[in-house]
């Protein structure tokens, strides 16, 4: 079972072809498999929920220090991917540089910012 099922479901609505009957047809499939309004904060090192309001912003973190510790972890991990991807750029030519290790903490350093949200969230 998720943390926080999501909800989303194919609507068999979909394929109706009067778009009168099809609007009718979507709204009763959003009644019976509504979509969830909760999901997990997109801070990776929280597991609180945050909760869609349906009006304003559409917030993906619970708290404004999740926001701001994931910008912190977004800034660091690409400050620290550029440096690795200067360094083995610069050493391209020399022996005994660990290029493996430095590409596996690249590697690591990427998935991380792949699950940290986007740089302009508001
Ligand atoms: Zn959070």
């Amino acid at each position: 079972m998720a943390r926080y099922p999501s909800g989303i479901t194919p609507l068999p609505g979909r394929d109706v072809t009067d778009p009168r009957a099809r609007a009718r047809q979507l709204v009763l499939e959003d009644d019976a498999h509504p979509v969830s309004s909760t999901a997990p904060c997109v801070n990776p090192e929280c597991a609180g929920p945050v909760d869609f309001v349906g009006k304003g912003t559409m917030p993906l973190y619970c708290s404004n220090t999740c926001r701001s510790r994931a910008s912190k972890l977004r800034a660091v991990a690409t400050e620290q991917l550029e440096v690795i991807e200067r360094t083995l750029d610069e050493t391209k030519h020399l022996a005994g540089i660990p290029r493996d290790e430095l590409r596996s903490r690249a590697r690591m350093l990427q998935w991380w910012l792949a699950r940290l949200g986007p740089a302009d969230e508001r």
